[in-house]
């Protein structure tokens, strides 16, 4: 775990980021990883202090398992809320898969459909839901709905550090500074999502998946806007 900013931990695992957030408000997780990831996520809070009642609540940028799949667990050992936007909420409490409309190629479509079946994050009631435009803690963690990867998936704005939690609207590479997901529930969606996104100012970017981009971030997204349109 490392402390990107002042009251902002990352949490790298071997498949995707978790972050951990201060605000005025208390601390939020923003992700709950894979379901392999419980016992290193409870570890990292543990080593903050945090105890069952600590968390203000779960963040999740949408409902896939490898951003769902130890909330489950964190929430009974923790006693912390699940919040989730509505159009991914079904697909958390286990009710229905993630819509997929848009999956690339045979290969692509068949490794999907394959890892949906084998893989599946525990399923889990969200006990709140999150609406676009909602500010959880004044000043940081704004709501934006940001459709496309999946009907549900939202960012995080943190105006006062200048910092989005973007999920997995892009992912960051050593090479390239955004790549597009691999798999999207909605193209035209994913589009208006990042057109959306490249009118915010923020300095500072960190995602599901890749390294977090510390400066100039919001620069970066405009120049390779193009490129990641599908
Ligand atoms: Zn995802
Ligand atoms: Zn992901």
């Amino acid at each position: 775990m490392q402390e990107i900013l002042e009251g902002v931990w990352w949490i790298r695992r071997p498949m995707v980021n978790v972050y951990v957030v201060q605000t005025h408000e208390g601390l939020w997780l923003v992700d709950a990883g894979t379901p392999w990831d419980a016992k290193a996520l409870l570890a990292a809070l543990r080593s903050l202090g945090v105890e069952r009642g600590d968390l203000r609540a779960i963040l999740l940028t949408h409902g896939d398992f490898d951003h769902v799949g130890s909330a489950a667990h964190l929430r009974d050992t923790l006693h912390a809320p699940i919040w989730v936007h509505p159009a991914d909420a079904e697909a958390v409490a286990g009710r229905a898969p993630i819509r997929r409309r848009v999956v690339g190629g045979l290969a692509t479509r068949l490794s999907i459909a394959l890892s949906s079946r084998l893989v599946h994050a525990p399923p889990v009631e969200p006990d709140r839901t999150l609406a676009d435009g909602e500010v959880l803690a004044e000043g940081c963690l704004h709501v934006i709905h940001t459709p496309g990867h999946t009907d549900g998936h939202v960012c995080f704005f943190d105006e006062r550090r200048c910092l989005l939690f973007g999920g997995d609207v892009v992912r960051t590479s050593r090479r390239r500074m955004y790549r597009p997901p691999f798999v999207l529930a909605d193209a035209d969606a994913q589009r208006q999502t990042l057109r959306k996104l490249a009118t915010l100012k923020f300095d500072r970017a960190v995602f599901g998946h890749g390294p977090p981009i510390l400066n100039d971030a919001d620069h970066l997204l405009r120049a390779e806007l193009t490129a990641l349109e599908p």
